[in-house]
């Protein structure tokens, strides 16, 4: 592994819309496409990680997620390209009961193991209470020792990897969008951000834990959480919005994802038609990714008779 792997390409912003009654821009910061396998924040929240596990001598990452996450998929990735053994711990007992059905019904179960990733499937219960000193023993007895990534991804290091996001020739625009699952990728987005930017958050979830979660990774106040727009709840969809991402693959050619992107930009275009953004405007929205899980929803909207996303 050398050191150069690490280095992620920055990525372009690319102009997506003008709107001229308001002559407000909209662009998309283009993370999506830094790398075809690891893409978007997931990279940046691991690299500091990785090297933190490589200069540790750690020869496995440990990590937890949900059955279609994206950091799942995006440390499976990693641990293939750059040396590791990875262990996935999966939310949910009954999925390891007939695996083969499962890794038929989901793709990014399917695609870790492909990486060589191990699933360990635990009970919810096991899963909430994953902290738990006595949890991660059993693990290590279990699978020798490894380097700990959290659920998500999100620690101080994968802040320090966010922060990476916006670059020098980002500091012209007025507001910074960015969606938020566990508040990591904001606080790194916070800390690079200038005084005079405004941070706009999207939570993909329902709650109110997350503005704390934000503050103890970043002190600064440039910020503000827009709970308008989770559409009931994380990886909770409707027609509406699945008919605004295709719409917007349609107009503008870019792909969205339905639990976090899509959520984003369906907000940011509804707060630009209510003349929420003063005129004159520059935002810059970040896409973080996410496009793995689009096979995963379409199943789950099939058997619900709802319309699918295209692809
Ligand atoms: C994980 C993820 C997020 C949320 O990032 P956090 O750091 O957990 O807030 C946003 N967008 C996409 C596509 C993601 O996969």
């Amino acid at each position: 592994m050398q050191e150069a792997d690490l280095n992620l390409n920055s990525s372009k912003n690319q102009l997506v819309a003008h709107f001229e009654a308001a002559n407000i821009s909209l662009y998309l910061k283009r993370e999506d496409l830094i790398d075809p396998f690891i893409s978007g924040n997931k990279f940046r929240k691991l690299k500091y990680n990785l090297e933190e596990a490589l200069n540790g001598k750690f020869k496995t990452l440990l990590t937890f997620g949900g059955a279609y996450s994206n950091h799942i998929a995006a440390t499976a990735a990693a641990g293939e390209r750059f040396g590791f053994k990875t262990i996935g711990v999966i939310r949910g007992e009954e999925l390891g009961e007939d695996l083969d059905k499962t890794l038929q019904l989901n793709a990014t179960l399917k695609y870790a193991i492909s990486c060589g990733m191990q699933l360990e499937f635990v009970s919810r219960e096991a899963y909430r209470n994953k902290a738990n000193l006595k949890f991660i023993e059993d693990l290590k007895s279990k699978y020798g020792e490894f380097y700990l990534i959290p659920e998500g991804g999100t620690n101080k290091l994968a802040i320090r990897g966010c922060e990476e996001i916006l670059q020098k020739e980002d500091k012209e625009f007025d507001f910074i969008c960015c969606c938020v699952g566990t508040g990591g990728t904001i606080s790194g987005i916070i800390n690079s951000s200038t005084p005079e930017q405004k941070v706009l958050g999207f939570p993909a979830l329902k709650g109110n834990w997350l503005a704390s979660e934000i503050k103890e990774y970043s002190n600064k106040e440039n910020w503000k959480l827009i709970t308008a727009y989770h559409f009931g709840g994380y990886a909770k969809t409707d027609s509406t919005l699945i008919s605004f991402i295709n719409n917007f693959r349609k107009e503008y050619h870019i792909p969205l994802d339905p639990v976090y992107t899509g959520k984003m930009l369906y907000g940011i275009f509804d707060m630009i038609q209510s003349s929420t953004f003063p005129q004159n405007s520059r935002i810059l929205a970040v896409h973080t990714g996410g496009l793995q899980g689009i096979e995963g929803m379409n199943k789950m909207l099939s058997k619900k008779n709802l319309p699918l996303l295209d692809v």
